[in-house]
């Protein structure tokens, strides 16, 4: 069982991706979490990465797609894989579906979380997160019960940098230029499923649950 997840960046993505994979069993791949690792162990791929995700702007394809292809290649994806944040063009969407194919395998489910771009701004730009766990808070939807300390872990909350205003508005755009042709590419395979992001976190796991389980039937 191979998922794919696409979302705005602030759509919820990451959070709902969690609940997915923990739900189902399968593997979370998330592609801005291996770079976000990369840059923080100051490897060669962290620091070809490391400028583009400062910039908002999506690292090359070819660099991407070797850094999941390797992933993928790993033993505890073997059962099925969520995707998280990859594919986010339709180049990469091409290159999983070889990859896939060459071992006997396709995407089965495309889940598209949709959420208004206003809402998409105001999320990302209150958004906090544990520097200890990754848990997410947010200012206003979901603050923590101690400001800047993580209710989980009591880590200390941080602001992704590539969260401030600025270039929250490039990744939505490099997100409607670039991805936006990928959920088309989805679309046209018929394997989209259309979530709605603006509801709370319960109600959209359960609606992408249930995706997953007319899918798995
Ligand atoms: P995310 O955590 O998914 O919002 O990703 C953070 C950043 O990592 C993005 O803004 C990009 O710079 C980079 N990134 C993540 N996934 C991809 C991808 N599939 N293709 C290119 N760049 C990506």
């Amino acid at each position: 069982m191979y998922v794919v997840l696409i979302g705005a960046p602030g759509s919820g993505k990451g959070t709902q991706a969690g609940v997915l994979a923990e739900t189902s069993g399968l593997a979370h791949v998330a592609s801005g979490d291996l770079f976000r690792a990369a840059v923080q162990q100051g490897t060669e791929l962290g620091r070809v990465a490391r400028g583009y995700m400062e910039r908002g702007e999506l690292v090359p394809d070819e660099v991407t797609i070797a850094m999941i292809m390797e992933r993928l290649r790993e033993p505890d994806t073997a059962r099925g894989v969520i995707l998280d944040g990859f594919p986010r063009t339709v180049e990469q969407a091409q290159a999983l579906d070889r990859a896939l194919a060459a071992r006997d395998q396709q995407i089965d489910l495309a889940i598209y979380l949709r959420v208004p771009t206003e809402v998409l701004l105001r999320r990302l730009s209150g958004r906090w997160i544990c520097r200890v766990c990754q848990a997410t808070y947010h200012e206003v939807f979901r603050p923590p019960a101690t400001p800047g300390q993580c209710d989980a872990c009591g880590g200390e909350l941080s602001q992704r940098p590539d969260d401030r205003l600025e270039t929250a508005e490039r990744r939505l755009q490099v997100y409607f230029e670039q991805t936006l042709p990928a959920i088309e590419y989805y679309r046209r395979r018929r394997i989209l499923v259309e979530v709605d992001g603006n509801q709370p976190i319960e109600p959209v796991a359960a609606e992408m649950l249930g995706a997953l389980g007319q899918t798995t039937r």
